[in-house]
């Protein structure tokens, strides 16, 4: 049986040394690091994940303000208030909370955050020092699925990882970051022809495509590491609930280590925000970033 991978215990001892960081940001340098989060419209999922962004700012003891839209709001309106973020020096990092209303314009709204403060890292300047191998901002679940698997594994120099899904937003950079571990890497997508037989190549796979349960046990090669990216609410036994990209039962039963869906990726997605407004924060004040 595959070792189960706690997303939500790393993520806990992850958001206790950010916390210690800021702590030591306020005490020898004499600023407190603050994350503006931006919600345009309704959407319940997103005030969720909004609140939730905010309540854990705040619990690692940085600034946080959340600026609530309504729908209507217009695209200059939004860009105005991104101008004024990246104008306000107490503020560090910039999220503006995706789907915007669809009169928006979200690629002209992301590109207009100062990269500096872009923690969200989708700005075409992070994305860009991402695949060039300088320092950047990088996406947070990304980064958090990396964490896991290095967590997981120690060293992935070498090994062969197969990433399904080609998103801006998850498979890309979490290529692009495990092309900078020295992982041989394989990105899947759609158009794959014999996807489980590209799957069985790997040691690590990572899966970020958005359909419930797809990966079976028997494309896996045994031992394989899977960090499961997926998040698909569906009903089962009249029962609304959350699955995964990979089918849990049979996977369990061939991988090494295995993330669950929920209590895998998913808690690292905020830890990984904080982490960003820290860096975010220290290289604005071009101090050191203490070790979190
Ligand atoms: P997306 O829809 O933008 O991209 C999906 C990718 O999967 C596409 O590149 C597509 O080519 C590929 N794909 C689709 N069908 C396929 C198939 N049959 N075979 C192989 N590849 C296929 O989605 P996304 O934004 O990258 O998100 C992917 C999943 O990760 C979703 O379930 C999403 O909810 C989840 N997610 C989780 C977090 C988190 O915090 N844990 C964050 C972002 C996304």
């Amino acid at each position: 049986m595959a070792k189960l991978i706690d997303g939500k215990a790393f993520a806990k001892d992850l958001r206790g040394r950010i916390a210690g960081a800021v702590q030591e940001l306020k005490t020898k340098h004499g600023f407190t690091p603050g994350l503006a989060v931006v919600l345009v419209g309704e959407d319940p999922a997103s005030r969720v994940y909004v609140a939730n962004k905010a309540k854990q700012t705040v619990e690692v003891g940085m600034n946080s303000w959340e600026h609530r839209l309504p729908a209507s709001t217009s695209e200059a309106d939004l860009l105005a208030l991104v101008e004024k973020l990246n104008r306000d020096p107490a503020c560090h990092g910039i999220l503006v909370q995706l789907p915007l209303p669809k009169h928006i314009d979200s690629a002209k709204v992301l590109s207009a955050i100062d990269p500096a403060k872009d923690v969200d890292g989708f700005h075409v300047v992070n994305v860009g020092r991402l695949s060039t191998g300088q320092e950047a901002l990088v996406a947070c679940t990304p980064v958090g699925s990396v964490m896991l698997a290095k967590h997981t594994l120690g060293k992935l120099e070498g090994l062969e990882a197969v990433v399904i899904g080609r998103s801006n937003i998850v498979g890309k950079p979490v290529a692009q970051l495990l092309l900078a571990e020295n992982c041989t890497v394989t990105i899947a997508h759609s158009k794959t022809r014999d996807l489980p037989g590209v799957v069985r190549r790997a040691d690590l796979v990572i899966a970020a495509v958005g359909r419930p349960e797809m990966v079976k046990g028997d494309w896996l090669k045994p031992g394989a590491c899977v960090i499961d990216v997926g998040i698909n609410r569906i009903e089962r036994d009249g029962k609304a609930r959350l699955v995964g990209d990979c089918d849990f039962a049979s996977c369990e039963k061939v991988a090494g280590a295995i993330t669950p869906v929920p209590g895998g990726v998913g808690p690292m997605t905020i830890a990984c925000l904080l982490h960003n407004t820290v860096k975010a924060a220290c290289a604005i004040k071009g101090i050191a970033t203490p070790a979190m």
